[in-house]
């Protein structure tokens, strides 16, 4: 039986607001950009098959995910186009990679061996993207001993025939969301150094920028691999904010007036000072509401922000709704998103979460149905 997906507690996600971060994101680097929107970890835990859809008519110039298995996902969900695998892979996710035709980061000059064989063996030769260490520290070849490694990737140039196609040369930026960007020129000048000491053919595509080097660096970029701006998530105090795409609902179940010293949740940890009146909402931290927003994080109740009271339960929640009327179950509760003037930023939660957002939009669980929406 199919239970519609707005029954308990769920995600609605804006297509047309995805849309207008992409755009955004393109303007800032284009003309003519090179975009390859980042769909990994399930499209940002919003639906990769989705985004996809999505972002498609935008035209993108491939797909980012971070494991063989997704690049596999989408092809399964026909995706035909390019596909490149950004997080290192092992050696044992060679073979699949070439035979879906995904191209793949490379770090390691062992890596770039093992898909030469399999790229001759299959007569289809493995899509390679050279990664560069410029600062990140945990995968590519370090841009200061390039002299050293740059012999070992030599065979990039043999091209097909040596069961290679070199697409890409790349780094990654790792504090282009602080204000100021420290650091986003030093790796870039690193990289610059390594581009032209391995002088790769003009096919080859340089590629730096995540969502927040997009709009630090502009038309200079080239092109972005932009992930979190699509989503929703802020980049930067001084960069621009996006679009909210995500919001999360849940119903009200339950709506009790309770006497002074009622307590509620796990370890009663919190106690009405006077009569107050409490709503359980359909969400826990088993739908991925971070358990630490007990006495900490908000609802939006009939367009009001409410404080969330006691220990979050792993399949409810309980907000002190003292003071508002009407309240019934069935009620629709608002933990990231609008409801009338009022709004809590997905931002906002990671911060009083003590994350970041992207740790927040990748950790609800599957429970939660994702419902797309193309109305504005
Ligand atoms: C995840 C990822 C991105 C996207 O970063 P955002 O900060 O989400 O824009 C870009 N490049 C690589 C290599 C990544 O792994």
């Amino acid at each position: 039986m199919d239970i519609p997906p707005r029954t308990r507690a769920w995600i609605e996600v804006a297509a047309p607001a995805l849309r207008r971060n992409y755009r955004r994101v393109a303007q800032a680097v284009g003309p003519d950009p090179w975009i390859v929107p980042m769909v990994k970890a399930d499209g940002y835990g919003l639906g990769a098959r989705q985004v996809v859809e999505a972002l498609a008519p935008e035209g993108p110039s491939a797909w980012g995910v971070a494991t063989v298995a997704e690049g596999a996902a989408l092809r399964d969900a026909g995706v035909d186009g390019p596909i490149i695998v950004f997080a290192p892979i092992p050696p044992q996710g060679v073979e699949a990679a070439v035979a879906l035709d995904l191209a793949v980061a490379v770090s390691d000059p062992g890596l770039l061996a093992r898909l030469a064989a399999e790229g001759r063996r299959r007569e289809r030769p493995a899509r390679v993207h050279l990664e560069v260490d410029t600062g990140m520290g945990r995968a590519g070849l370090p841009a200061a001993s390039v002299a050293r490694w740059a012999p070992a990737v030599s065979a990039l140039r043999d091209g097909p025939a040596g069961g290679l196609r070199w697409e890409g040369l790349f780094t990654h930026l790792h504090s282009a969301d602080e204000a100021g960007g420290p650091g986003v020129r030093d790796q870039l000048r690193a990289f610059r150094t390594v581009a032209s000491t391995l002088a790769p053919p003009a096919s080859v595509r340089l590629h730096v920028a995540n969502s927040a080097g997009a709009f630090r660096l502009g038309a200079e970029a080239g092109g972005a691999r932009p992930g979190i701006f699509l989503y929703g998530g802020g980049i930067g105090p001084d960069l621009p904010a996006p679009e909210p795409v995500a919001s999360v609902r849940a119903r009200i179940v339950r709506v009790a007036d309770v006497p002074a010293g009622a307590t509620v949740g796990y370890g009663a940890t919190y106690r009405a000072e006077c009569p107050e009146r409490w709503a359980t909402l359909a969400v826990g931290y088993g739908d991925g509401l971070p358990r630490c927003l007990g006495n900490r994080g908000h609802a939006l109740v009939s367009g009001r922000r409410v404080p969330l009271v006691g220990r979050i339960s792993m399949d409810v929640a309980v907000a002190n709704i003292s003071g508002l009327p009407g309240v019934e179950a069935g009620n629709v509760a608002t933990l990231v998103g609008r409801d009338g003037t009022e709004e809590i930023l997905l931002d906002d939660v990671a911060a009083l979460a003590d994350t970041i957002s992207y740790e927040i939009l990748t950790g609800w669980t599957p429970r939660l149905p994702r419902t797309w929406t193309e109305a504005e």
